[in-house]
């Protein structure tokens, strides 16, 4: 789960991570009260949606008075901000966050992250932080520090001490490095983060280290022990139909293609989208119904994928075992029957009763074509969504 700049600042504060005076605005109103309160320009004024790479893309502006302020805010408020984060349709800003401007004088980079390869958590930082992050990961990697650290045995102060002396500080600024740290750390571990981020943590004029962005991602397995967090979600934020899926606790992830597919299992899901990929088609979702799936599943499936314009073919991939292809294929006819089905469905069923549920499907009247062989499968159903 994601939350925003501004909430996890709020998180910040509560475990003694400097960050800017600012408020939350939901309104122009609130924005210029917020300002007020404020009362000293510059400011800043930051759209807040779940993405990055705002800086660039005008989501994030620094205003010098009152007047300017209120234009700034008018014209961010309601805007479709397209990031490099976001896909092309961008994200409509509804919230502001109005902070106090500083005095820049260095931005740095930090990070806590899982590394999944030596199954350890890593400070990560680097001297060029900002905007360009990526850039300097992919073409200067030397200038990207990293300290692994035991999830078993907790950060240590050596830990610390390593990682804050290779931004190259004085000796006092290593010192309050060494708590935000802490701090990041403590927080990943406390509120089961996946990624715990401060880009750019600044430097200011005044030698001041702030955090002046703030980003934080929880793991949604961890959720549950958080209620107070799960509080902070934002749905308008999130996609429309993933937030449908998990209602009816589908794993559902919108793709780009525009081939849909409803697969049992989350390995058969993923070699199935290898498969379509590889009969040069793209998937237009990952879906798994799970072990389990039932017909009622499998219809809140169809209706999900429907409801994306870009699927213009649905591949239905299931293996039956504890759930009886004759039985599935009984749900399949149904559910299109009741969702009304209006693109080309390609069923590939195995497993117990696969002859018998083949027959269902062949004898429904619905335009349902079946394959017996997966890559078979994949090729028609490529066919079926370029046509
Ligand atoms: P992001 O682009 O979505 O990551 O948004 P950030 O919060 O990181 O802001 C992008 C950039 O805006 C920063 O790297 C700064 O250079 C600039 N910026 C943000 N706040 C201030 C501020 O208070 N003063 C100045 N001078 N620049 C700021
Ligand atoms: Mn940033």
């Amino acid at each position: 789960m994601k939350i925003h700049e501004y909430q996890a600042k709020e998180i910040f504060r509560k475990f003694n991570i400097p960050t800017p005076k600012g408020k939350v605005a939901f309104s122009k109103e609130e924005a210029v009260a917020a300002a007020k309160e404020l009362g000293k320009f510059p400011m800043v004024v930051k759209a807040q949606v779940h993405a990055g790479g705002r800086g660039k893309a005008g989501g994030v502006k620094l205003v010098k008075s009152m007047d300017e302020l209120e234009n700034v805010v008018s014209s961010m408020l309601g805007m479709k901000l397209v990031t490099h984060q976001t896909g092309p349709e961008g994200k409509i800003v509804r919230k502001l966050l109005i902070e106090e401007g500083l005095n820049i004088e260095k931005e740095y980079y930090v990070a806590v992250v899982m590394d999944r390869s030596s199954e350890k958590i890593v400070l990560m930082l680097s001297e060029a932080g900002g905007m360009d992050i990526e850039e300097v990961a992919e073409k200067s990697p030397e200038k990207i520090i990293k300290v692994f650290v035991d999830p078993l045995i907790g950060v240590s102060a050596y830990h610390l001490r390593q990682a804050a002396f290779g931004l190259g500080l004085e000796k006092d600024l290593q010192k309050s490095l060494m708590g935000i740290l802490k701090g990041l750390y403590t927080i990943f571990v406390d509120l089961d983060c996946s990624l715990v981020e401060i880009n750019p943590l600044v430097l200011t004029k005044e030698k001041n280290l702030i955090a002046l962005d703030a980003k934080i991602n929880f793991d949604d397995n961890g959720l549950f022990r958080h209620k107070d967090i799960l509080e902070l979600r934002d749905i308008e934020e999130e996609d429309p139909l993933e937030v449908e899926a998990s209602k009816y606790g589908l794993n559902y992830i919108k793709l780009d293609g525009n081939v849909g597919n409803i697969v049992n299992g989350a390995g058969l899901a993923m070699a199935t989208m290898d498969l379509i990929k590889r009969a040069g088609a793209e998937p237009a979702n990952f879906l798994d119904v799970g072990g389990g799936a039932s017909a009622e599943m499998v219809e809140n499936g169809f209706r999900i994928l429907l409801s994306d314009k870009n699927v213009k073919a649905i591949f239905i991939n299931i293996f039956g075992g504890i759930l009886r292809c004759d039985v599935l294929a009984e749900g399949v006819v149904a559910a299109a029957k009741k969702v009304g089905v209006h693109v080309p469905v390609v069923v590939r069923m195995e497993g117990t009763n696969a002859e018998k549920g083949r027959e269902i499907l062949l004898s429904s009247g619905l335009d349902l074509r079946t394959a017996k062989d997966l890559k078979e499968a994949a090729k028609m159903i490529a066919q079926l969504a370029k046509e």
